[in-house]
């Protein structure tokens, strides 16, 4: 039963919303944190913060849907230590209609959403194996288990992450290492909202009002919080979590029961 306490934890998308409340989490259980993403800034304060916690934290720049980028992203984080729980978060979600969808939209949200996922789960699994043990955790959707309009791009690239972590789970249940998913239902981050704005705007209405439909698709009535999604990944991530592989956990109130 090992603790968090002193792990290197690798998160990427950490500079905002779900990726930046998982970083903190991860801090404040003890761990030592590599944050990645894209832009250089909000980085920089996400690693502020988890310095606000005691632990030390390493920004870095990384396009995760780009193999040379991951690898650097993986030499940076070898001088840290050894990556033992990678919580992968970096995600897009642009929305359009299948008809309308451009095969470069497709092309780019799987690129990011599950190119990335998959270049950092094959650039730090095998390390962790070696070490005896590892967390990986991997930012899904309800999405991965049922569908919305407009979203074809992103429920494809999210059904395949999933599906990427359930043969990755089997394949390393006997080596000290679990892989998980999150499915969390509409959170409150900037991605979600941004997708309000869009939506609001393509059908006439307002962020608002498109905000309340998202909340509707929970039985709770309400969008998550980035923290109530980190604190399973905790859970995941910590001894809590030795049993659970190869799982699709919902944080979503109760919106998808499958
Ligand atoms: P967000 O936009 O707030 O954060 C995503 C982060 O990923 C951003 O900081 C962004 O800069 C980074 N990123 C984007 N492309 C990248 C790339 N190519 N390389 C590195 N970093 C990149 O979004 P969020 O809502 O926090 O979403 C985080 C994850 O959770 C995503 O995978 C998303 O699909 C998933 N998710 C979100 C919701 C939701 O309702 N917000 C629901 C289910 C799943």
């Amino acid at each position: 039963m090992d603790s968090l306490t002193d792990k290197v934890a690798l998160v990427t998308g950490a500079g905002s919303g779900i990726g930046r409340a998982v970083a903190l989490a991860l801090a404040r259980e003890g761990c030592r944190l590599v944050l990645a993403g894209r832009r250089g800034e909000p980085l920089a304060r996400a690693a502020e913060e988890v310095r606000g916690h005691g632990r030390e934290a390493f920004p870095v720049v990384c396009d995760v849907g780009s193999r040379a980028a991951v690898d650097g992203l993986g030499q940076s984080a070898g001088r840290v230590g050894v990556v033992q729980v990678l919580v992968n978060a970096a995600g897009i979600a642009p929305a359009a209609s299948f008809l309308e969808m451009e095969d470069v939209l497709l092309e780019e949200v799987l690129r990011v959403n599950f190119m990335g996922t998959y270049y950092c789960c094959k650039r730090f699994l095998e390390p962790m194996i070696d070490a005896g043990w590892g967390r990986v955790i991997n930012m899904a959707s309800t999405t991965a288990k049922t569908a919305y309009p407009h979203t074809a791009a992103y429920t494809a690239s999210k059904h395949a992450v999933l599906g990427l972590t359930k043969v990755m789970a089997l394949e390393t249940a006997r080596k000290g290492v679990t892989v998980n998913a999150i499915c969390p239902g509409y959170v409150d981050t900037p991605l979600t909202q941004e997708n309000a704005r869009r939506m609001a705007a393509r059908v006439g209405s307002t962020a608002p009002a498109v905000l309340e439909r998202f909340a509707r698709t929970s039985a709770q009535r309400r969008l998550m919080a980035p923290d109530e999604v980190a604190a399973m990944a905790v859970l995941l991530a910590g001894p809590a979590g030795d049993c659970i592989t190869g799982q699709g956990v919902n944080v979503d109130g109760g919106g998808v029961m499958s």
